[in-house]
């Protein structure tokens, strides 16, 4: 009831936007409306609100976004309103870094930061340091219990897994991004490093574990299988993984991983999701269950990093 009366409030806002867009909804539809005059809705607007609809009517529309939605769907007629809706989900109408919006609550423990979402420069989370064992820094006391935990298991099984980065404040992330551009170009930097107020790290919810650097190839370890397999039990995932570029705007990150929780961890790791993408296909109310990936569409466009080839 709730997205119909949302959308019924969208369809003059969106008969407006047609005629200043250079890409009309229903152009001829809408021309002979005169500005400034007030809209009443007729068949025209039926037809708006039938297009509408199909967008409105998913379980992971967002009533917010459905002006993107017509939007992106003009741009690609051929896609059908699933793949419309999870693509704009993920921001992928959006440059990276166009227009970022701010958490609304930095604390939430499912926060989503990434190159479309930025943390306040000043939000420090509450911290606890991992302990000589587990490596260096500090993390949020539930990720920090789980890191400890995780580790403890890999130990049994005779893998050591250690923290060479957990939490990093807002200037140091900063300090950071601009010692890279001192190195590489900006549009490399970004495919590796995040600028400040959108890096992971700041959340106190994200760990580099035994390497931070490709050259480590990290990803050739018996660690790295062990985490793969594992993590999820732990309540983390691996956040920037192969063939997912375009999602989370990074190269592939073998050591980078995420507190999520349990249940959304084994979520994203079973289905082979990002983050990005399990988020995009949760229904907007959390009474319904998440949708499964046989929803997602098949044309998600995956970007090759670009750039010249970097040794960090
Ligand atoms: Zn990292």
């Amino acid at each position: 009831m709730k997205k119909t009366a949302h959308l019924r409030r969208l369809v003059p806002l969106l008969a407006a936007a047609c005629l200043l867009s250079p890409l009309p909804i229903k152009a001829a539809e809408v021309s002979s409306w005169p500005a400034g005059q007030e809209r009443r809705i007729s068949s025209d607007d039926s037809q708006i609100q039938r297009e509408l609809s199909k967008f409105a009517e998913l379980p992971n529309s967002r009533p917010e976004r459905l002006d993107r939605y017509a939007a992106w769907a003009q741009l690609y007629p051929k896609r059908k309103a699933e793949a419309v809706v999870f693509q704009v989900n993920l921001d992928l109408d959006r440059e990276f870094y166009e227009t970022p919006e701010e958490a609304a609550d930095p604390a939430n423990l499912m926060v989503l930061v990434n190159k479309h979402n930025i943390l306040p420069a000043d939000y420090v989370p509450e911290l606890e340091a991992l302990g000589a064992d587990y490596g260096s820094g500090a993390l949020r006391p539930e990720a920090a219990q789980a890191f400890r935990a995780m580790a403890g298991a890999a130990r049994e099984d005779g893998v050591t897994l250690y923290s060479v980065s957990a939490y990093r404040s807002y200037s140091r992330q900063a300090n950071a991004y601009n010692r890279y551009l001192g190195q590489y170009s900006r549009k490399t930097v970004d495919t590796f490093s995040a600028r400040p107020g959108h890096s992971e790290h700041q959340t106190g919810l994200a760990v580099d574990i035994n390497a931070a650097s490709r050259k480590a190839h990290f990803e050739k370890t018996p660690a790295f299988a062990w985490l793969v397999e594992h993590c999820a039990e732990y309540g983390f995932i691996l956040r920037y993984d192969q063939g997912k570029e375009a999602v989370t705007g990074y190269r592939f990150e073998p050591w980078h991983y995420r507190y999520v929780g349990v249940e959304t961890a084994q979520s994203c790791m079973k289905q082979g999701l990002s983050y990005e993408e399990y988020l995009g296909l949760q229904p907007e109310s959390g009474e319904e269950p998440g949708l499964t990936p046989a929803f997602m569409p098949e044309s998600i466009p995956v970007s090759v990093m670009e750039g010249e080839s970097i040794e960090v």
